[in-house]
């Protein structure tokens, strides 16, 4: 049986970055990953381009639980760090507003820069090896294949990601090593996910897309409110907008049950109410057909819905359903649309700083597998970066 210091459980970002940092470090690594290949995540993360971080990285960008070990991760591996991290292997960076994309625009070359510095390190992969137990051994852990094989190790860094895209590897399977550690599991939800409305507006309007501010409505309270893209589909909602208030409405709905989950959205955003009710009942004046009331305001398909929505409406019932129109949110879309996974291993656990495991000496966790829920915009790369640095310190 071969016998390493170090074995990496997952070769992701997370997985990665952490045997480079232990490499670095001049240990005996290996990754043991359950594809046929490294990284397909990176592959396909932002639409192809990979958003590899934000130049406002801060706590501030992840659940509230999590900042505290956000915070001491990234005053160990923070945005800067992480920059000049891609830069010394080669990849050059350009930001598009705060988000920081490699200049390629190509995922591909993030992962071959990090694959020839796997190279240049001598650090061994074992593909095909999807871990299904880890037990302890004198002097550290032996872990094993599904297929039987095995392999020995002083200390452990688990990245074996959250529940998002199963295809591509991560399918929630290293929950269980962690949880026969004793460690808590966050019941993970889709996040960065469409959400299903039953609306005949969303059938009506699908494919269509428009500028809105949307908010999400849990209990009557407003939660999160963003101003970006919807795109209506057949069964509900879509959009950046919808996707960066979904969190919420996916935990609200998936882990805790709730009931009376809304969405609203204000489909003129750029005009006042005041100014909407002049401009609705100038156009009332001019004799426009109660279906044609919003042309030039909002694209011509709308006219399908709006002769039943607008039927015997006020000008101020019709200005409150523009500014606040409210969908019944009956749930969210599933694993294999979801960016993110909400949930995880629960970070009371975990040491601040190291990422070491509290219940467990010499094992180490990172990325999305922990609890750890970023905003889109390159949060989610920059927490697997960071976090896989630091872990794979192992100290
Ligand atoms: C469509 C999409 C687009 C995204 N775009 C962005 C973006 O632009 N910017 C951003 O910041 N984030 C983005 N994300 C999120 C980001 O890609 C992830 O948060 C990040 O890749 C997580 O890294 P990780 O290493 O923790 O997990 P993963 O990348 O999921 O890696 C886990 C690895 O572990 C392996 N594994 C799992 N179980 C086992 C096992 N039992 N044994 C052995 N190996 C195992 C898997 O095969 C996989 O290779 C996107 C996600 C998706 C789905």
């Amino acid at each position: 049986m071969q016998k390493f210091d170090i074995a990496i459980l997952g070769g992701g970002a997370a997985g990665i970055i952490a045997a480079i940092s232990a490499g670095r470090k001049g240990k005996k690594v290996v990754i043991c990953e359950k594809m046929p290949q490294l990284g397909k995540k990176i592959l396909i993360s932002g639409a192809g381009r990979c958003n590899i971080s934000n130049h406002d990285l801060s706590e501030a960008h992840y659940n509230p639980e999590a900042r505290g070990i956000v915070k001491s991760v990234f005053s160990r591996f923070g945005r800067e760090r992480i920059e000049k991290f891609f830069n010394e292997l080669g990849l050059k960076l350009y930001s598009d507003g705060k988000r920081i994309f490699p200049v390629t625009n190509q995922a591909a070359s993030v992962l071959k820069v990090l694959e020839e510095e796997l190279k240049n390190l001598k650090i061994s992969i074992e593909f095909d090896f999807e871990v299904n137990h880890i037990a302890g051994s004198a002097n550290g852990f032996i872990v094993k294949s599904k297929s039987g094989k095995t392999i020995s190790c002083d200390s452990i860094v688990i990245t074996g990601g959250g529940k998002t895209y199963p295809s591509l590897g991560s399918d929630g399977s290293c929950y269980g090593l962690a949880k026969a550690f004793g460690h808590k599991i966050i019941e993970p939800v889709p996040s960065a996910v469409p959400l299903l409305a039953k609306d005949r507006f969303c059938h009506l309007l699908q494919g269509q897309k428009i500028q809105c501010i949307a908010k999400s409505i849990i209990d009557g309270k407003i939660q999160k409110e963003i101003e970006g893209e919807l795109l209506f589909t057949k069964y509900g909602l879509s959009g950046t907008a919808i996707l960066d208030i979904s969190e919420d409405i996916s935990i609200a709905i998936n882990r805790l049950g709730k009931i009376g989950v809304q969405v609203s959205i204000d489909m003129a955003p750029f005009i006042d109410k005041p100014s909407l009710k002049k401009e609705i009942e100038t156009r009332i004046s001019r004799h426009f057909a109660i279906e044609n009331l919003m042309i030039g305001i909002l694209p011509n398909k709308f006219s399908l819905v709006f002769r039943d929505l607008f039927k015997g409406a006020s000008v101020e019932k019709i200005v409150d359903m523009l500014k606040d129109k409210r969908f019944d949110i009956i749930g969210a879309k599933g694993w294999n649309e979801a960016e993110f996974t909400a949930g995880g291993l629960d970070i009371k656990d975990i040491k601040e700083g190291t990422l070491e495991s509290k219940l467990k000496k010499r094992v180490y966790f990172a990325g999305e597998i922990l609890n750890v829920n970023g905003e889109r915009g390159g949060y989610n790369l920059a927490w697997a970066w960071a976090s896989g640095f630091v872990a794979g310190l192992t100290e």
